[in-house]
């Protein structure tokens, strides 16, 4: 196999003596929500069988609680619920019996969802609704009783190990640090103390599991919080797992309240790697590494440094459940790579809904969502080849139709090409590889430059016609709105016109805030460079101060212009942004003297700059610039004109609805329509 020669390391077997990992590719610990779902066993056997014949060699499962104070909603605990994960773990072995599956534990302590919240401290987090009951010395022998009970049925359930998880703000992570330790006993105290619990916890899974069992811990190798773990105590707990029973060490980067974005699509690839490295050269033990590795040559790159044993991929595999199998047959342009934009899996997490992904709906949908052969060929005609119209065209040829894509630009991907010009979204780029070569992999007949209109479109050509041709900006009802200061942001992104030293954003949207931090930008952009990152958001990775950020002050380069970013709604800007990831815009945006002003009503733009009314008050802003991002209108010009053709038309993505539409809901809709057609 070509992908071999190209990846030893990554597909490189790992022996762990009692058994072998067929290569260095793990499926990394997601919450799915199918955990929860109805006939959720058989979902998560389809979701994760498909990723087993993708060629993965090892998978952690999402995580379960050991007990109902553990709060994740799914548990083990007993007998019966050990009999339905058998469901996942048979499925898995049947696909391919050298897959390894592992069930996590996950006590997420004072971030459980239950209605007995326990933690080592009644010490409330920033993001918790309650504030837990701190343990006593019975309830932490019960706790450490339940871990090891779940490991042992984990075992009974066909599971090959289990991932404990001691890292990001759960019950392990918080006995280790003092803000949230203020225990005086055995528990607490000294770091030999307060290391006790997550220590106890391993060494009673390997009793009760036996020596032929992997048994991973996640650690907090960089908690990112101010205060955290220092690298002697990161190291000190790594060798203490190892020494009580733990086959691999896993790191991770952070607890999930602290203040550094460590998966979004504003991190570098392969940001955190040189401290799995480290820790590494300290411990006996394989490590895995994880976060922001989405491609094959960036988990050879890991791995071949040096940086770790196992590369963790968790959204790159629902991006695409192929991506190993892809990589191993030399067919790595045919990636469906991860954007890292949170929207359908984490996002989804936080809001209580079911995991998918943004750039493949299919994930965690397999058993409804399937692209069938079919056998009833037709001629289909998809106008515009944004989103909407490539997830369209892909899905329906690779179900055996004949499809022609249209679009007037002289590339595919519409508003993608703006996107990806925006410093933080290089990896939108991907996306547009990844359709480019599937147009060229499923035959599909690509018309660039080709604006279509009604009279290109004839019945006697066409069984179906799919009209996706997006939106068009709205142009406000504002005096002055033809005022020569006043631009669009698509002029703005495709640099067609200057922008002054003083601008206004009208509209704060995601393409309100996107164009400011466009505007802003200076330097390299943080996304492509380690160090640019670690100055913007304060990490030291050299010297790796407690929790790697303490004491270090983020230091942000800035383009010299003033920018005020304008809403007329009284809500706080930026609510409508994605849960995981607007906090890092709004932040990013601050640290950049963005004035963020809400509740405004625009009065005109004329030479002085843009009269306001705010709270009533009238306010001139002297502004060389005024940017207008508000909002889009759905451009469907075309399909009205085809009413009544006698064609057989429909219409998807902006072009259908353009008020809240995003990437994510233009592919999904397309796809469900493609796989029906
Ligand atoms: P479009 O992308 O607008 O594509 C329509 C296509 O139709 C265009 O290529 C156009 O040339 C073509 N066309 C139009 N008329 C004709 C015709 N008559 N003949 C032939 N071709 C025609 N979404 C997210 O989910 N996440 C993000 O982070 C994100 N960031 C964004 C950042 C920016 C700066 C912008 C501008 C948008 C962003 N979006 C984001 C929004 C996302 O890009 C859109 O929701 C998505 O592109 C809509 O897809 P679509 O296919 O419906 O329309
Ligand atoms: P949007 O999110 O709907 O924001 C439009 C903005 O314009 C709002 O601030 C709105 O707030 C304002 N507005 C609406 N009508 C107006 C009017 N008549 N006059 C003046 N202001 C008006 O849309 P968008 O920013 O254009 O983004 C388009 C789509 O792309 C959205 O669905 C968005 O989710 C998606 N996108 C997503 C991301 C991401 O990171 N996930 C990034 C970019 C874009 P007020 O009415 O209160 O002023
Ligand atoms: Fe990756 Fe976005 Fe898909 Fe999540 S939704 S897996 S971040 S591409």
């Amino acid at each position: 196999m070509i992908g071999k020669e190209r990846y030893p390391h990554l597909f490189a077997p790992l022996d762990l003596g009692f058994t072998q990992i067929k290569n260095r590719a793990l499926m990394g610990s997601m919450h799915t929500g199918l955990e929860e779902s109805e006939n959720g066993f058989e979902r998560m056997a389809a979701f994760f069988t498909e990723r087993a014949r993708g060629g993965v060699g090892m998978i952690i499962t999402g995580g379960i609680s050991p007990n109902m104070e553990g709060g994740v909603g799914a548990k083990l605990e007993t007998a019966e619920e050990a009999a339905s994960h058998k469901t996942v773990t048979d499925a898995v072995h049947a696909a391919d019996p050298d897959v390894k599956i592992c069930m996590q534990i996950l006590h997420a302590g004072p971030l459980a969802n239950s209605p007995k919240v326990v933690g080592p401290s009644a010490v409330k987090s920033r993001i918790a609704r309650t504030t837990p009951v701190a343990l006593d010395e019975e309830g932490i022998e019960k706790q450490l009783r339940d871990f090891a009970n779940c490991a042992s049925k984990a075992r009974e359930a066909g599971y090959d190990g289990v991932e404990i998880i001691g890292s990001a703000g759960y019950l392990l992570s918080t006995f280790l640090v003092e803000k949230t330790n203020h225990r005086t006993d055995q528990w607490g105290g000294c770091y030999e103390n307060r290391m006790r619990f997550p220590v106890e916890v391993v060494r009673r899974v390997r009793e009760a599991v036996g020596e032929d069992f992997i048994v991973i811990f996640r650690i907090a190798a960089m908690d990112m919080l101010q205060g955290g773990m220092s690298w002697d105590e990161v190291v000190q707990l790594g060798k203490k797992v190892e020494t009580v029973g733990a086959n691999i060490v896993s790191t991770h980067f952070t607890w999930h309240e602290s203040a550094v974005p460590t998966i979004s699509t504003r991190v570098p690839r392969a940001a955190f790697v040189g401290v799995t490295g480290r820790l590494r050269q300290e411990l006996n033990i394989p490590t895995i590494t994880s976060n922001r590795i989405n491609m094959p040559d960036v988990a050879e790159q890991v791995l071949s440094d040096g940086h770790a044993d196992i590369v963790s991929m968790a959204r790159p595999m629902l991006a695409d459940a192929d991506i190993v199998l892809k990589a191993l047959e030399g067919r790595e342009d045919e990636i469906n790579t991860c954007i890292a934009c949170n929207q359908a899996c984490l996002d989804h997490t936080f809001a209580g809904k079911e995991t998918s992904c943004l750039v493949n709906p299919r994930a965690c949908h397999e058993t409804e969502l399937n692209y069938e052969p079919t056998d009833a060929p037709k001629r289909i005609a998809v106008v515009g080849a944004g989103p909407a119209g490539l997830g369209y065209a892909t899905v329906a040829a690779e179900r055996g139709h004949k499809v022609t894509l249209f679009d007037s630009s002289h590339e595919i991907g519409g508003q993608f090409n703006l996107a990806k010009q925006v410093p933080g979204k290089e990896e939108f780029h991907e996306t547009i590889r990844y359709y480019n070569r599937m147009i060229e992999v499923l035959g599909i007949d690509l018309q660039l430059n080709t604006r279509v209109d009604v009279q290109g479109l004839t019945a006697a050509d066409w069984d179906e016609v799919v009209i996706a041709t997006g939106i068009e900006p709205r142009v406000p009802d504002v005096k002055g709105i033809d005022h020569p200061k006043v631009v669009s942001y698509t002029d703005v992104i495709q640099g067609n016109v200057q922008v002054g030293k003083t601008v206004a954003v009208m509209g704060a949207g995601g393409i309100g805030f996107d164009v400011a931090e466009l505007i802003l930008h200076k330097g390299k952009s943080a996304a492509l460079d380690i160090e640019v990152f670690a100055k913007e958001w304060g990490v030291d990775f050299d010297n790796h101060p407690r929790g790697g950020v303490t004491g270090v002050e983020p230091q942000v380069a800035k383009a010299d212009r003033e920018v005020f970013l304008l809403q007329r709604k009284s809500t706080p800007i930026g609510r409508g942004l994605g849960r995981t990831t607007g906090w890092t815009h709004r932040i990013s945006l601050a640290r950049r003297d963005v004035k963020m002003i809400n509740g405004v009503e625009y009065l005109k733009v004329d030479d002085e700059g843009l009269h306001l009314l705010v709270n009533d008050m009238p306010q001139l802003l002297p502004v060389d610039t005024v940017i207008v991002c508000a909002g889009q209108l759905p451009l469907r010009k075309l399909y009205d004109e085809l009413q009544g053709s006698g064609l057989s038309v429909s219409l998807i993505g902006g072009a259908y609805e353009a008020l809240e539409l995003d990437a994510k809901t233009a592919i999904k809709q397309a796809s469900y329509l493609a796989a029906a057609v």
